[in-house]
């Protein structure tokens, strides 16, 4: 059975929520899926007991600063435990070449070079290509290109061990192109930035987000039995109870909308 750890289920600019990112956890391993912005990374992952030296398969969904610089710290981190004999673990980083070229740059500039040196002989990168299915923990992961409006974003689904499909889907609009690919699957992972109701929606959820009301209508006809919702503003300290209570207006089957730190059970 797999669970989902929710490491954060901020937006970009989140300051109190954490960046969206989480860890799909079964009795194999863990999978890290995006890194979030900021050294935050490393408390989530302890809160939740996920161990850095045994986290084996990483991936980045695109180079955006709320997915990609919280890899850095692990870089860190794990570079560290490297050079101290801590670190015995080769560590898999799935993701597309621009994502792989951004890392690669990123990591020369600001890690120094006995730190590079030791990440060398413990990360092994996956680059991706729309379509490529990789074994991670387990299950098998088809990665594709989710054709997003905005920057390159790559998604992933698989069949859980109970048999299940689950489809993620980044942090942008799910692009209609992919409306077959996620149609009658028991688990959708879609942003929603914030609700329909309220006043002031920013320009950006016109263009690369949904809101809870627009992300529900979408996929109300494509018969989805668990919609998971993320990737929100933080102004509500009762955001399940509105979200939730909006999702039904417009979305007949389950919606859930976790919390910072929530474990889903995917059953
Ligand atoms: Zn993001």
């Amino acid at each position: 059975m797999e669970r989902v750890l929710m490491l954060g289920t901020g937006c970009g600019k989140a300051i109190e929520l954490y960046n969206t990112c989480f860890v799909l956890q079964n009795e194999m391993g863990d999978f890290l899926v995006d890194a979030g912005g900021s050294i935050e990374i490393e408390k989530r992952l302890k809160i939740l007991n996920v161990d850095i030296g045994k986290l084996s398969h990483i991936f980045i969904s695109h180079a955006h600063t709320d997915h990609i610089f919280g890899l850095i710290w692990l870089y860190r981190k794990i570079s560290g435990m490297v050079i101290t004999g801590r670190y015995k673990e080769k560590v898999s980083i799935y993701c597309s070449e621009y994502v792989y070229k951004a890392i690669i740059g990123i990591s020369k500039l600001v890690l120094p070079i006995e730190l590079l040196d030791a990440l060398d002989k413990v990360i092994e990168y996956v680059v991706l290509k729309d379509g490529d299915i990789h074994n991670i923990n387990g299950l098998d992961y088809t990665f594709f290109d989710t054709h997003a409006k905005g920057e390159e974003l790559y998604g992933f689904e698989t069949i859980l061990s109970s048999g299940k499909r689950l489809v993620f889907l980044g942090d942008e609009i799910c692009d209609e192109s992919q409306y077959k690919r996620i149609e009658n699957a028991d688990y959708v992972m879609h942003e929603a930035f914030c609700l329909d109701s309220e006043e002031g929606i920013p320009r950006i959820v016109k263009e690369h987000h949904s809101t809870v009301k627009s992300v529900c209508e979408k996929m109300e006809p494509l018969n989805i039995k668990n919609l998971i919702l993320y990737h929100t503003e933080e102004s509500h300290k009762d955001r399940k109870e509105l979200y939730t209570k909006e999702a039904k207006d417009y979305f007949s089957n389950n919606v859930i909308v976790p919390d910072d730190l929530e474990i889903i059970e995917i059953k």
